[in-house]
């Protein structure tokens, strides 16, 4: 098979797909693996119960379910589920959107793909430029999206210690210098992998310097406000005409609905919508059948607020303080618990690689994904780039306490035997 450039880096191996490969292995190989390693939202029953009503009553309506199976939806959306989000996102924090500033998507993932793509790489006037990352590690997600090699950079973080175990990273603006190669900013926040929520200075500064600099600040909201609301700290979410929200239904509990939102300066949602209609035609109606309405009341928030914030707060204190009591003794940190679905752990002076202890981990039954594939865009020589792992919490109470037990047992056996 003769491949294109484009064929050769998407249809060959690259971090990410070997890491998914090798973790559908591990799963395929032994079911009852432990699994902390994907970006699976909890299983919430309450919530659960709520979008099968809501699937039921569509299914039970014939023009309802036409919409939804037999109709192709306009290229940036579905107009009335625009409106409706506009609104709703005008409601929580006095913006002034209409409907003409979002676009929907087949998921964020593939949205960040066009996005990335239209901001870096080969610009048209022959000049390079890449999506600069404010604060590595980040999503790994983003990883191997550009079309062109060394697609990212990445500003190395800070380090704030808390108390004796738990730590933050903040964005080292006194490194960060954005130049003429720079294309957009992009954040996670709540970050994934770590929990990290931007402190609203944070984000309020790179808002300045993406205007400064004449590009746009991308916010990646996929756990966090409005909704799923994944979030413990007080954060304000920002948007301008500068800024490019992204936002998802997935961690509500709905990844197979795979839906996006995107909230930006007509210019780019337009733009955007003519390059996803080359690669998608049309988003699928699933996402938006589901939440038609929903947004118009406070049923929505008032599901958030009640069922997915707290059950992700308690498991996240609950889990971090099984680390507390496993770990006693260890040189380890976590990072602050801010957000999202994970515990990104920290083992100071790791005697072998976070890579090494990924594998020994899977042969005693426990998946976690090793740190260093979230340091995308970050090239330094960094020790602490493979002293790092990421364990989701989602998953049942029984996996994650025999999780966390077995990550304990065998990180202490690694610096008992050094
Ligand atoms: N952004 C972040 C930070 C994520 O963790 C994920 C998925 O795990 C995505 C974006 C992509 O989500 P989706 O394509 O399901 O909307």
């Amino acid at each position: 098979m003769k491949l294109s450039a484009f064929g050769q880096k998407f249809a060959g191996q690259s971090g990410i797909v070997s890491l998914m490969e090798d973790l559908g292995t591990a799963l395929s190989d032994n079911p009852d693996i432990l699994f902390m390693g994907g970006g699976n939202p909890a299983r919430i029953k309450p919530v659960e119960d709520i979008f099968r009503q809501r699937l039921q009553a569509i299914l039970d309506d014939p023009d309802k379910c036409h919409g939804l199976l037999g109709t192709y939806q306009a290229h940036q959306g579905d107009k009335a589920f625009m409106e409706q989000v506009a609104d709703f996102l005008n409601r929580q924090f006095g913006w002034n959107l209409s409907w003409r500033n979002i676009a929907v998507s087949n998921g964020s993932q593939p949205a960040f793909f066009v996005l990335y793509n239209m901001f870096a790489g080969q610009m048209a006037d022959g000049s390079q430029r890449t999506i600069h990352l404010p604060l590595a590690p980040e999503y790994l997600g983003y990883a191997d999206a550009g079309l062109s090699d060394d697609f990212y950079t990445a500003t190395r973080p800070t380090i704030e210690y808390l108390d004796d175990n738990l730590f933050k990273y903040h964005v080292d603006f006194s490194k960060l210098k954005l130049g003429d190669s720079t294309g957009a900013l992009c954040v996670s926040r709540p970050t994934n992998p770590t929990g990290n929520v931007l402190t609203d200075d944070e984000v309020e500064h790179l808002d300045a310097m993406a205007k400064a600099a004449d590009i746009p600040l991308i916010i990646d909201g996929a756990y966090g406000l409005p909704f799923p609301g994944i979030i413990f700290t007080d954060a304000r979410p920002l948007w301008n005409d500068n800024i490019v929200l992204m936002l998802s239904l997935s961690k509500l509990g709905l990844p197979g609905a795979r839906t996006g939102i995107i909230v930006a300066r007509e210019e780019i949602i337009n733009a955007f919508a003519n390059a996803t209609t080359i690669v998608n035609l049309s988003c699928g109606t699933l996402g938006p059948a589901l939440m038609k309405g929903f947004f118009e009341g406070d049923e929505f928030l008032d599901m958030c607020r009640t069922h997915i914030t707290p059950f992700y707060r308690d498991r996240a204190m609950a889990a971090t303080q099984w680390c507390r009591e496993d770990m006693q003794g260890l040189p380890f940190h976590i990072h602050k618990p801010e957000g999202a679905i994970f515990l990104w752990l920290w083992f100071e002076g790791l005697p072998i690689t976070s890579q090494e202890l990924y594998e020994r981990l899977k042969t005693r039954g426990v998946l976690i994904i090793p740190g260093q594939n979230f340091f995308v865009g970050l090239r330094d020589d960094w020790r602490h780039k493979h002293e790092c792992i990421r364990m989701s919490y989602a998953q049942d109470e029984k996996t994650v306490r025999e999780g966390i037990r077995i990550i304990a047992e065998e990180v202490r056996s690694l610096y008992e035997t050094e």
